[in-house]
Protein backbone atom coordinates (compact mmCIF):
# COMPACT_ATOMS: atom_id res chain seq x y z
CA UNK A 1 0.00 0.00 0.00
CA UNK A 2 0.98 3.46 -0.70
CA UNK A 3 2.07 6.19 2.30
CA UNK A 4 0.33 9.44 1.17
CA UNK A 5 3.70 11.79 0.28
CA UNK A 6 3.71 15.56 1.21
CA UNK A 7 6.43 17.11 -0.45
CA UNK A 8 8.18 20.29 0.71
CA UNK A 9 10.10 21.21 -2.32
CA UNK A 10 9.71 21.20 -6.16
CA UNK A 11 10.48 23.65 -8.68
CA UNK A 12 7.37 22.40 -10.88
CA UNK A 13 7.25 25.82 -13.03
CA UNK A 14 10.41 26.92 -13.07
CA UNK A 15 11.31 23.40 -14.67
CA UNK A 16 8.42 24.27 -17.26
CA UNK A 17 9.38 27.27 -18.15
CA UNK A 18 13.22 27.25 -18.40
CA UNK A 19 13.18 23.85 -19.83
CA UNK A 20 9.95 24.27 -21.79
CA UNK A 21 8.74 20.77 -19.97
CA UNK A 22 5.29 19.95 -20.27
CA UNK A 23 4.96 18.52 -16.67
CA UNK A 24 1.04 17.37 -17.90
CA UNK A 25 2.73 14.53 -19.87
CA UNK A 26 4.07 11.40 -18.35
CA UNK A 27 7.58 11.33 -18.00
CA UNK A 28 8.42 8.74 -20.24
CA UNK A 29 6.96 11.46 -23.29
CA UNK A 30 9.02 14.36 -21.55
CA UNK A 31 12.28 12.03 -21.81
CA UNK A 32 11.54 11.10 -25.12
CA UNK A 33 11.29 14.89 -26.26
CA UNK A 34 14.08 16.31 -24.14
CA UNK A 35 16.21 12.93 -26.00
CA UNK A 36 15.29 14.13 -29.07
CA UNK A 37 16.23 17.74 -28.45
CA UNK A 38 19.60 16.43 -27.45
CA UNK A 39 20.06 14.32 -30.41
CA UNK A 40 19.20 17.47 -33.18
CA UNK A 41 21.14 20.21 -31.24
CA UNK A 42 24.39 20.57 -31.98
CA UNK A 43 26.52 21.03 -28.83
CA UNK A 44 27.46 24.40 -28.18
CA UNK A 45 30.44 25.17 -25.53
CA UNK A 46 28.86 29.05 -25.30
CA UNK A 47 25.46 27.49 -24.89
CA UNK A 48 23.52 29.04 -21.47
CA UNK A 49 24.81 27.28 -18.34
CA UNK A 50 21.24 25.85 -17.44
CA UNK A 51 21.95 22.77 -20.14
CA UNK A 52 24.68 21.55 -17.92
CA UNK A 53 21.88 21.41 -15.21
CA UNK A 54 19.80 19.45 -18.04
CA UNK A 55 19.37 15.74 -16.36
CA UNK A 56 16.64 13.19 -16.93
CA UNK A 57 13.82 14.25 -15.13
CA UNK A 58 12.21 12.55 -12.20
CA UNK A 59 9.10 14.29 -11.71
CA UNK A 60 5.58 15.51 -13.93
CA UNK A 61 1.69 15.59 -12.39
CA UNK A 62 1.31 11.91 -13.68
CA UNK A 63 4.01 10.74 -11.67
CA UNK A 64 3.38 12.97 -8.39
CA UNK A 65 -0.07 10.78 -8.74
CA UNK A 66 2.48 7.20 -9.01
CA UNK A 67 4.05 9.09 -6.07
CA UNK A 68 1.11 9.46 -3.89
CA UNK A 69 1.76 12.73 -3.34
CA UNK A 70 -1.20 14.97 -2.14
CA UNK A 71 0.09 18.05 -1.35
CA UNK A 72 3.42 19.63 -1.85
CA UNK A 73 5.11 23.00 -1.72
CA UNK A 74 6.06 24.79 -5.08
CA UNK A 75 8.31 27.40 -5.87
CA UNK A 76 8.68 30.82 -7.80
CA UNK A 77 12.76 31.02 -8.50
CA UNK A 78 13.86 33.59 -10.23
CA UNK A 79 16.70 35.58 -8.85
CA UNK A 80 18.07 39.44 -9.57
CA UNK A 81 22.05 39.22 -10.91
CA UNK A 82 23.06 42.86 -10.61
CA UNK A 83 25.59 41.81 -7.24
CA UNK A 84 26.56 38.86 -9.74
CA UNK A 85 27.17 41.12 -12.59
CA UNK A 86 29.54 42.96 -11.04
CA UNK A 87 31.61 40.37 -9.33
CA UNK A 88 31.71 38.40 -12.80
CA UNK A 89 30.96 35.37 -11.16
CA UNK A 90 28.88 32.98 -13.60
CA UNK A 91 25.10 33.81 -14.41
CA UNK A 92 22.37 31.55 -15.00
CA UNK A 93 20.31 32.38 -18.42
CA UNK A 94 17.47 30.46 -17.00
CA UNK A 95 17.71 32.21 -13.97
CA UNK A 96 19.34 35.36 -13.51
CA UNK A 97 17.87 38.87 -14.42
CA UNK A 98 19.07 42.12 -14.44
CA UNK A 99 16.32 44.21 -12.46
CA UNK A 100 14.40 43.21 -9.43
CA UNK A 101 11.16 44.20 -11.85
CA UNK A 102 12.12 41.77 -14.60
CA UNK A 103 12.76 38.87 -11.36
CA UNK A 104 9.20 39.81 -10.72
CA UNK A 105 7.79 39.53 -14.12
CA UNK A 106 9.99 36.03 -14.65
CA UNK A 107 7.93 35.06 -11.26
CA UNK A 108 4.81 35.79 -11.90
CA UNK A 109 4.91 33.62 -15.86
CA UNK A 110 5.60 30.80 -13.72
CA UNK A 111 2.68 31.83 -10.81
CA UNK A 112 0.61 31.95 -14.34
CA UNK A 113 1.84 28.90 -15.27
CA UNK A 114 0.03 27.02 -11.97
CA UNK A 115 -2.63 28.87 -12.10
CA UNK A 116 -3.39 27.20 -15.40
CA UNK A 117 -2.59 24.28 -13.89
CA UNK A 118 -5.45 24.46 -11.61
CA UNK A 119 -7.89 25.97 -14.49
CA UNK A 120 -7.05 22.32 -15.61
CA UNK A 121 -7.80 21.06 -12.84
CA UNK A 122 -4.22 19.50 -11.69
CA UNK A 123 -3.08 20.93 -9.12
CA UNK A 124 -5.22 23.26 -6.37
CA UNK A 125 -3.66 26.22 -4.61
CA UNK A 126 -3.67 25.97 -0.89
CA UNK A 127 -3.98 29.66 0.87
CA UNK A 128 -5.54 28.67 3.99
CA UNK A 129 -6.29 25.78 6.41
CA UNK A 130 -9.62 24.91 5.09
CA UNK A 131 -8.52 24.73 1.35
CA UNK A 132 -5.76 22.59 2.99
CA UNK A 133 -8.41 19.96 4.87
CA UNK A 134 -10.43 19.93 1.36
CA UNK A 135 -7.36 18.56 -0.08
CA UNK A 136 -6.99 16.03 2.52
CA UNK A 137 -10.29 14.75 2.00
CA UNK A 138 -10.33 14.25 -1.37
CA UNK A 139 -8.26 11.64 -2.11
CA UNK A 140 -8.77 11.77 -6.14
CA UNK A 141 -9.10 15.37 -6.58
CA UNK A 142 -5.93 18.00 -7.72
CA UNK A 143 -2.82 17.91 -5.77
CA UNK A 144 -2.75 20.25 -3.27
CA UNK A 145 0.09 23.06 -3.53
CA UNK A 146 1.54 25.69 -1.38
CA UNK A 147 3.30 28.69 -3.05
CA UNK A 148 6.90 29.56 -1.75
CA UNK A 149 9.63 31.65 -2.82
CA UNK A 150 12.94 30.13 -3.50
CA UNK A 151 14.93 33.82 -2.64
CA UNK A 152 12.84 36.89 -2.36
CA UNK A 153 14.53 38.57 -5.39
CA UNK A 154 11.42 38.57 -7.30
CA UNK A 155 9.55 40.62 -4.47
CA UNK A 156 11.02 44.54 -5.57
CA UNK A 157 9.82 46.41 -2.61
CA UNK A 158 9.30 44.81 1.45
CA UNK A 159 6.29 46.70 1.20
CA UNK A 160 5.20 44.26 -1.68
CA UNK A 161 4.66 41.23 0.35
CA UNK A 162 1.08 42.50 0.96
CA UNK A 163 0.84 42.32 -3.10
CA UNK A 164 2.52 38.78 -3.08
CA UNK A 165 0.27 37.49 -0.18
CA UNK A 166 -2.93 38.49 -2.19
CA UNK A 167 -1.27 36.81 -5.25
CA UNK A 168 -1.12 33.61 -2.77
CA UNK A 169 2.47 33.17 -1.69
CA UNK A 170 2.60 31.90 2.05
CA UNK A 171 6.11 31.02 2.39
CA UNK A 172 9.54 32.12 1.52
CA UNK A 173 13.17 31.72 1.79
CA UNK A 174 15.38 35.00 1.64
CA UNK A 175 17.81 34.38 -0.82
CA UNK A 176 19.19 31.06 -3.11
CA UNK A 177 22.75 31.35 -4.27
CA UNK A 178 25.79 34.14 -3.11
CA UNK A 179 24.26 37.54 -2.94
CA UNK A 180 20.53 37.95 -3.10
CA UNK A 181 18.92 41.55 -2.83
CA UNK A 182 17.94 40.38 1.24
CA UNK A 183 20.78 38.62 2.76
CA UNK A 184 23.66 36.13 1.51
CA UNK A 185 22.22 32.52 0.65
CA UNK A 186 24.41 29.33 -0.24
CA UNK A 187 28.19 29.66 -0.97
CA UNK A 188 28.44 33.38 0.78
CA UNK A 189 28.38 34.68 4.23
CA UNK A 190 26.97 38.00 6.09
CA UNK A 191 24.05 39.64 8.05
CA UNK A 192 20.81 40.39 6.41
CA UNK A 193 20.54 43.42 4.36
CA UNK A 194 18.53 46.32 5.53
CA UNK A 195 15.95 45.47 2.89
CA UNK A 196 16.24 41.99 4.51
CA UNK A 197 15.69 43.06 8.01
CA UNK A 198 12.32 45.01 6.27
CA UNK A 199 11.53 42.35 4.55
CA UNK A 200 11.26 40.02 7.80
CA UNK A 201 9.13 42.46 9.78
CA UNK A 202 6.85 42.56 6.72
CA UNK A 203 6.62 38.67 6.83
CA UNK A 204 5.78 38.48 10.63
CA UNK A 205 2.92 41.12 10.10
CA UNK A 206 1.41 39.47 7.29
CA UNK A 207 2.07 36.03 8.62
CA UNK A 208 4.32 34.65 5.75
CA UNK A 209 5.91 31.59 6.78
CA UNK A 210 10.00 31.80 6.98
CA UNK A 211 11.95 28.86 5.42
CA UNK A 212 15.51 28.99 6.08
CA UNK A 213 16.77 27.22 3.20
CA UNK A 214 19.99 28.17 1.79
CA UNK A 215 19.75 31.65 4.14
CA UNK A 216 24.06 32.15 4.90
CA UNK A 217 24.63 31.46 8.62
CA UNK A 218 24.62 35.09 9.62
CA UNK A 219 21.48 36.00 8.36
CA UNK A 220 19.92 32.30 9.63
CA UNK A 221 20.71 33.35 13.44
CA UNK A 222 20.02 36.96 12.69
CA UNK A 223 16.51 35.76 11.54
CA UNK A 224 15.89 33.75 14.50
CA UNK A 225 16.51 37.05 16.52
CA UNK A 226 14.00 38.84 14.28
CA UNK A 227 11.68 36.77 13.26
CA UNK A 228 8.72 35.47 16.22
CA UNK A 229 6.76 33.86 13.62
CA UNK A 230 6.69 29.82 12.59
CA UNK A 231 9.86 28.89 10.46
CA UNK A 232 11.19 25.23 9.00
CA UNK A 233 13.55 24.55 6.57
CA UNK A 234 12.06 23.42 3.34
CA UNK A 235 15.11 21.44 1.68
CA UNK A 236 18.38 20.87 3.66
CA UNK A 237 20.40 17.98 5.21
CA UNK A 238 22.77 17.35 7.83
CA UNK A 239 26.06 19.33 7.66
CA UNK A 240 27.50 16.49 10.61
CA UNK A 241 27.27 13.67 7.71
CA UNK A 242 27.74 15.34 5.01
CA UNK A 243 29.97 18.77 5.53
CA UNK A 244 28.88 21.69 3.46
CA UNK A 245 27.73 25.47 4.29
CA UNK A 246 24.07 24.14 2.26
CA UNK A 247 23.30 21.67 4.84
CA UNK A 248 22.36 22.48 8.40
CA UNK A 249 25.14 22.15 11.51
CA UNK A 250 23.73 20.48 14.64
CA UNK A 251 23.10 23.72 16.42
CA UNK A 252 20.90 25.35 13.71
CA UNK A 253 18.99 21.89 13.48
CA UNK A 254 18.04 22.07 17.19
CA UNK A 255 17.30 25.77 16.52
CA UNK A 256 14.19 24.79 14.27
CA UNK A 257 13.38 21.67 16.53
CA UNK A 258 13.23 24.23 19.30
CA UNK A 259 10.77 26.73 17.57
CA UNK A 260 8.78 23.54 16.36
CA UNK A 261 9.18 23.36 12.90
CA UNK A 262 10.35 20.88 10.09
CA UNK A 263 13.08 20.07 8.13
CA UNK A 264 12.82 18.54 4.57
CA UNK A 265 14.97 16.15 3.36
CA UNK A 266 16.57 16.63 0.10
CA UNK A 267 17.42 13.45 -2.69
CA UNK A 268 20.60 15.48 -4.44
CA UNK A 269 23.12 12.85 -4.22
CA UNK A 270 26.38 15.47 -3.01
CA UNK A 271 23.94 16.04 -0.24
CA UNK A 272 23.37 12.64 0.65
CA UNK A 273 27.06 11.02 0.21
CA UNK A 274 30.42 12.56 1.87
CA UNK A 275 32.57 13.20 -0.55
CA UNK A 276 30.18 12.87 -3.52
CA UNK A 277 31.58 13.71 -7.01
CA UNK A 278 29.11 14.48 -10.04
CA UNK A 279 31.62 13.46 -12.78
CA UNK A 280 33.35 10.37 -10.67
CA UNK A 281 31.30 8.81 -8.02
CA UNK A 282 28.93 5.99 -9.11
CA UNK A 283 25.48 6.47 -8.83
CA UNK A 284 24.85 3.50 -7.52
CA UNK A 285 27.11 4.53 -4.46
CA UNK A 286 24.18 6.71 -2.96
CA UNK A 287 20.86 5.16 -1.87
CA UNK A 288 17.69 6.00 0.43
CA UNK A 289 19.86 4.66 2.95
CA UNK A 290 21.82 7.60 2.99
CA UNK A 291 18.60 9.33 3.28
CA UNK A 292 16.81 7.65 6.26
CA UNK A 293 20.61 7.86 7.70
CA UNK A 294 19.87 11.92 7.35
CA UNK A 295 16.31 11.32 9.01
CA UNK A 296 17.79 9.18 11.80
CA UNK A 297 20.06 12.23 12.65
CA UNK A 298 17.16 14.12 12.90
CA UNK A 299 15.37 12.02 15.24
CA UNK A 300 17.73 11.93 16.80
CA UNK A 301 18.61 14.81 18.11
CA UNK A 302 15.03 16.03 18.45
CA UNK A 303 14.36 12.55 20.52
CA UNK A 304 11.24 12.07 18.55
CA UNK A 305 9.81 11.64 14.74
CA UNK A 306 8.05 15.26 14.95
CA UNK A 307 10.59 17.24 12.76
CA UNK A 308 11.26 15.97 9.74
CA UNK A 309 9.96 15.55 6.73
CA UNK A 310 10.83 15.00 2.47
CA UNK A 311 11.79 18.68 0.69
CA UNK A 312 12.63 16.30 -2.24
CA UNK A 313 13.95 18.84 -4.48
CA UNK A 314 13.65 16.15 -7.37
CA UNK A 315 14.41 17.98 -10.70
CA UNK A 316 15.65 20.78 -9.12
CA UNK A 317 18.92 21.22 -10.97
CA UNK A 318 19.83 18.11 -11.72
CA UNK A 319 17.98 14.69 -12.70
CA UNK A 320 18.19 10.76 -12.51
CA UNK A 321 21.75 10.62 -13.04
CA UNK A 322 22.50 12.40 -9.72
CA UNK A 323 19.79 10.85 -8.02
CA UNK A 324 20.18 7.68 -5.32
CA UNK A 325 20.46 4.62 -7.00
CA UNK A 326 16.60 3.50 -6.21
CA UNK A 327 15.09 6.48 -7.88
CA UNK A 328 13.87 6.81 -11.87
CA UNK A 329 10.63 8.40 -10.61
CA UNK A 330 9.46 10.97 -7.84
CA UNK A 331 7.19 7.55 -7.58
CA UNK A 332 10.65 5.93 -6.09
CA UNK A 333 10.57 7.59 -2.97
CA UNK A 334 7.86 5.09 -1.97
CA UNK A 335 10.22 2.87 -1.20
CA UNK A 336 11.41 4.94 1.23
CA UNK A 337 8.88 3.35 3.72
CA UNK A 338 10.19 0.16 3.69
CA UNK A 339 13.79 1.25 4.40
CA UNK A 340 12.54 2.97 7.55
CA UNK A 341 10.17 0.05 8.76
CA UNK A 342 13.83 -2.11 8.52
CA UNK A 343 15.30 0.29 10.55
CA UNK A 344 12.23 -0.12 13.16
CA UNK A 345 10.11 2.93 12.42
CA UNK A 346 6.58 2.13 13.38
CA UNK A 347 4.09 3.26 10.81
CA UNK A 348 2.76 5.92 12.62
CA UNK A 349 6.27 7.29 12.68
CA UNK A 350 6.44 6.67 8.58
CA UNK A 351 3.19 8.66 8.15
CA UNK A 352 4.99 11.36 10.46
CA UNK A 353 7.86 11.69 7.72
CA UNK A 354 6.08 11.24 4.53
CA UNK A 355 2.97 13.69 5.65
CA UNK A 356 2.08 14.05 8.83
CA UNK A 357 4.79 16.51 10.21
CA UNK A 358 4.41 18.37 7.19
CA UNK A 359 0.56 18.63 7.68
CA UNK A 360 0.67 19.47 11.52
CA UNK A 361 3.05 22.28 10.41
CA UNK A 362 0.54 24.17 8.15
CA UNK A 363 -2.46 23.20 9.79
CA UNK A 364 -1.20 25.56 12.69
CA UNK A 365 0.42 28.36 10.57
CA UNK A 366 -2.01 28.70 7.45
CA UNK A 367 -4.46 31.53 7.86
CA UNK A 368 -8.03 29.98 9.02
ZN1 LIG B 1 17.23 24.93 -3.42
Amino acid sequence: MLTTLFDAHLDLAYNALGYDRDLTCPLSEIRLREAALYQTEEVDPSAPACQEHWGTPTVSLPAMRDANIRMCLVTLLARNSQAKIASHAPRRFDLDYAAPAITEAAAMGQLSYYKRLQIQGHIKLVCCRSELEAICSAPNGPIGCILSMEGCDPIVDPEDVQLWWQRGLRTACLAHYGQGRYAFGTGGNGPLTACGRQLLHQFQSRGLILDLVHTAEQAFFESLDLYDGPMYVSHANCRALVPSDRQLSDEQLQCIIHRDGVIGVVLDAWMLLPGYDRRSTPRHDVSLHHLADHIDHICQLSGNCCHVGIGSDLDGGFGVEQCPKEIESISDLQQLADILAQRGYVPNDINAIFHGNWLRFFREHLPT
